[in-house]
């Protein structure tokens, strides 16, 4: 949703790390240079590190979208470890989330270029990675990591918000306008993935295209079909579509180190996923740093502090238990350093029946939080706590906050955030305030719901100021 409430622009923060980070974004694998990233593409990306200096193959997308939403968008490729000689090794693309469907001109193109551009060698293979007349997510993707388009996606929605599923459109032939039939023949099918919990909220299609909130920005909801409705603690695995003609025989299934974990509350369909690989957890738009490192540093310029953000589906209760629920689970994957082996025996949640979702990391770091919006690679456990204890502070009503403009469906809203101050200042200094970068979160919500969580959540744990 478009959180520039205030109309307003800013000026370049200073900014103070925490305890706890450990992100330096000197210390990402930039792959801008890697992939010659032409000044007319609305993308950029970037490696995720791994925590042994091997590659990760995780990627982080960033959108320069025309809402103002900046969304991230994580991909993964996953193979199957072993390969038997004269068999095709199994690839999927892990797509978390498809951004705001943003498609430009590729201002550089022209046939000479995209003849001559990246050539690579893959396993014998001579791989051709070629610009396209025009930027959208599946010609980026083709032109970075998926060369040709021959790696299936699976999309795994982390909501449905028109944000993270807009996208949708340009990897899926049925979706919307791209790619044609032809080229639809030549790559890799999309599948898609999204909570159990929210198949309510998400079908049939009526019901998508109020809840994505495409009816408030005026247009069309992608029509796509989930194929995996993911339970609670549901270990992703990919089964190739039996009607692909380029993969290997369907039966074949490739197990991912990813788990599902439902984080409702933001939405009713809200869901995060865990890396067990990169011991990374995302959590979609759950919560999120008002700025980091690369909002102000993208290249189209400094983005607008993004607030944490609710509406009239949100469920202030609910999300409330999903931070207490993720917090139980970082904590009990941290404790992996300590402990080793027995932790999977006393994390005791019901459901992890997998093993490589269970087994301690090799390289068993704190877990690092990464969200869709601003946020990649923070501490997740002193994220959580903080996130926590500033909505606690919400809820007391300690926290400066002022009235935004109303909602879509004229609701009233409030923007919290301790930057503010109390005293009566003007617009202009609100808006400089804004960006003072000390304070790492604030929240915009619909009053109404931040009033439901005051009745509806036990007071013991949020009445007092406290430190867990
Ligand atoms: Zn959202």
């Amino acid at each position: 949703m478009d959180n520039s409430v205030l109309g307003c622009s800013r000026g370049t923060p200073s900014r103070g790390k925490l305890p706890g980070d450990s992100t330096d974004i000197s210390t990402l694998g930039r792959r801008e240079k890697a992939f010659d990233i032409p000044d007319s593409c609305p993308f950029t990306i970037q490696e995720i590190p791994s925590n042994d200096n091997t590659s990760s193959n995780a990627w982080l997308i960033r959108e320069h979208d025309q809402y103002g939403e900046f969304p991230h968008i994580y991909a993964k490729i996953c193979s199957s470890k072993t390969r038997e000689p004269g068999t095709q090794e199994l690839r999927v693309i892990l797509l978390s989330d498809t951004g705001c469907g943003t498609e430009v001109s590729n201002t550089k193109f022209s046939s000479d270029t995209a003849a001559s551009c990246g050539v690579e060698i893959e396993d014998g293979f001579i791989i051709v990675r070629r610009e396209h007349e025009v930027w959208n997510i599946r010609t980026f993707l083709e032109y970075t990591i998926n060369p040709g388009g021959k790696i299936p996606y699976l999309v795994i929605a982390t909501h449905c918000h028109y944000d993270h599923i807009l996208g949708i459109r340009k990897l899926l032939p049925t979706a919307g306008d791209a790619p044609s039939p032809q080229e639809a023949k030549k790559t890799a099918p999309t599948t898609i993935l999204a909570s159990a919990k929210g198949q309510q909220f998400v079908t049939p299609y009526e019901t998508l295209q109020r809840h994505s909130l495409c009816s408030e920005i005026g247009i069309q909801a992608p029509r796509y079909e989930v194929t995996q409705w993911a339970h609670d603690f549901y270990p992703v695995v990919y089964k190739y579509p039996k009607s692909s003609d380029l993969g290997p025989p369907y039966d074949h299934i490739l197990t991912t180190p990813y788990a599902i974990i439902h984080t409702l509350g933001h939405t009713p369909d809200s869901l995060s996923w865990y890396d067990a690989d990169l011991r990374l957890l995302c959590v979609g738009d759950l919560f999120y740093l008002k700025q980091s490192e690369h909002t102000e540093s993208a290249p189209w310029g400094p983005e607008a502090p993004k607030p944490t953000m609710f509406n009239l589906d949100s469920d202030f209760a609910q999300w409330w238990g999903a931070l207490g629920k993720v917090l139980g689970f970082v904590r009990e994957k941290n404790k992996d350093k300590e402990f080793g082996d027995e932790i999977p025996k006393k994390a005791g949640i019901e459901g992890m029946g997998n093993e490589e979702f269970n087994a301690p990391a090799s390289v068993k770091s704190r877990v690092k939080l990464t969200a869709s919006h601003t946020t990649l690679g923070i501490d997740a456990e002193t994220a959580v706590l903080e996130m926590q204890e500033f909505a606690a502070a919400v809820l007391r009503d300690d926290v400066p906050n002022v009235q935004v403009a109303d909602g879509p469906r004229g609701e009233q809203r409030c923007l919290w955030d301790f930057s503010l101050g109390t005293d009566d200042a003007s617009e202009e200094e609100i808006v400089s305030r804004l960006a003072n970068a000390e304070w790492r979160f604030s929240i915009l919500a619909p009053i109404k719901i931040v009033e439901d969580g005051r009745r509806r959540i036990n007071k013991a744990e949020w009445g007092a100021a406290r430190r867990q």
